[in-house]
């Protein structure tokens, strides 16, 4: 993958011809639909809600014809339905009903609610918003995901600085709780402290776990995956921006910034687009062709999802797209250990890959399986170029089933 590539431009795509919008999710298949084949949608318009622990609104990202449902790969690899939607590219929206009233705890949580925002989580440990939870500490990363690996210019994922304290402002009333920012340069320090955010540098470049690093140092205590177990609640600096969105202009998400990471490009490529805008499209924009050989994953370059298919498309939960166009070369384990030297967790790795391999489900219980927070540097370190993070998120889906 491309390092010290410098992004500091953005491409629009803000009107493809169709949008494929995710209906369910990864721990979510059902639905109720509002709509049907033939009738026209407005920007912003609820088009079905999704079943879940929570009731989840979906609305469309663009004004036009409810073309069909497809059943396509959702990020995460499941294959899930999705709306399709011709746009007739006239952005007619639906007007927002911002937050009328005091903005207390409560309320702020509803109109949150009310417009989807779950928290723009990407792969990794990001957590959604929850406030059934208890919250002692809200982490916002202002850090982009693959940083470490891809130099992007420090306003290119805030740069609408203003919304994006406003709605820390409301996050902060929401969790009632401190906000802590983590950044890697100064830009907005200054802005941010005066604001009253307490503000913790990071050196992402050399510290591939950082966030799990800088999650330890504000907490001062051990992070398990599931942050919400520790009463933690960390998104990134975009939910800010959302939730600024939902609140003050009562409008949902409808569209986001990303960046294509090509491994065989000059340079990788920074996009707004329309939710449910088809990776194929942006391919296509990019003058790219996906081949046979070619592999995509969404989020971190560390601990992605490596899609199955190039039938997708862009949800608010992808901030990052990477494309290696040739084929990788895994290769056998030589058993050197160096994934199990550099877990961060301590929980050998390779030891739970060679049990996942041959389904040794008594061995996998042995390990701490529920330990490990994805953080993918496994994979990163491995000299056969193995994906042992996907081995690892197997055994820990099989011993999670019992
Ligand atoms: S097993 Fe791999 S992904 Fe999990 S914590 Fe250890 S190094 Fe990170
Ligand atoms: S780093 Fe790769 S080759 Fe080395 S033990 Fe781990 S899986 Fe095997």
């Amino acid at each position: 993958m491309a390092k010290n590539v410098q992004i500091a431009e953005v491409k629009s795509l803000l009107r493809p011809s169709k949008v494929y919008v995710p209906l369910a999710s990864t721990n979510s298949k059902y639905y109720d639909l509002f709509v049907e084949v033939g009738d026209l949608v407005l920007v912003g318009e609820k088009i079905a809600e999704r079943y879940g622990k929570q009731r989840t609104p979906i609305f469309s990202s663009v004004s036009g014809k409810v073309a069909g449902i497809e059943s396509m790969e959702y990020y995460s690899g499941i294959l899930v339905d999705h709306m399709v939607i011709e746009n007739d590219r006239k952005e007619n929206a639906v007007e927002g009903k911002p937050l009328v009233g005091i903005e207390t705890a409560k309320n702020i949580q509803r109109k949150i609610e009310e417009m989807g925002v779950r928290g723009l989580d990407q792969s990794g440990l990001y957590t959604r918003f929850d406030f059934t939870r208890t919250i002692k500490h809200v982490i916002v990363n202002a850090v982009f995901q693959n940083q470490a690996f891809l130099s992007v210019e420090n306003d290119l994922f805030f740069d609408e600085i203003d919304e994006v304290i406003e709605g820390m402002q409301l996050l902060k009333k929401a969790a009632l709780s401190q906000i802590t920012i983590l950044i890697d340069h100064d830009l907005h320090t200054k802005r941010f402290t005066e604001a009253g955010f307490d503000v913790v540098k990071v050196k992402a470049k050399v510290n591939t776990a950082w966030h799990y690093n800088a999650i330890k140092k504000v907490t001062k205590k051990e992070v398990p995956y599931n942050l919400m177990d520790a009463q933690i609640l960390f998104t990134p600096i975009h939910s800010c921006k959302a939730i600024y969105d939902a609140v003050k202009l009562g409008k949902p998400v409808t569209h986001a910034r990303m960046v294509m990471m090509c491994a065989d490009l000059d340079a990788s490529t920074a996009f707004d687009v329309k939710l449910g805008t088809h990776i194929k499209d942006i391919m296509t924009d990019l003058g790219k062709e996906y081949n046979e050989a070619s592999s995509i994953f969404t989020g971190s370059v560390l601990n992605g999802f490596t899609m199955k298919t190039n039938n997708f498309s862009v949800n608010e939960h992808i901030s990052s797209i990477g494309v290696v166009m040739d084929e990788v070369n895994e290769s056998v384990c030589i058993k050197c250990g160096l994934c199990n030297d550099i877990c961060p967790v301590e929980i050998l790795p390779q030891n739970i890959m060679d049990a996942e391999m041959r389904t040794i489900e008594t061995r996998l219980y042995e390990y701490s399986i529920d330990k490990c927070i994805e953080c993918g540097l496994c994979s990163y370190t491995c000299p056969s170029e193995i994906n042992v993070l996907e081995w690892v998120r197997r055994a820990k889906r099989r011993v999670s089933r019992g």
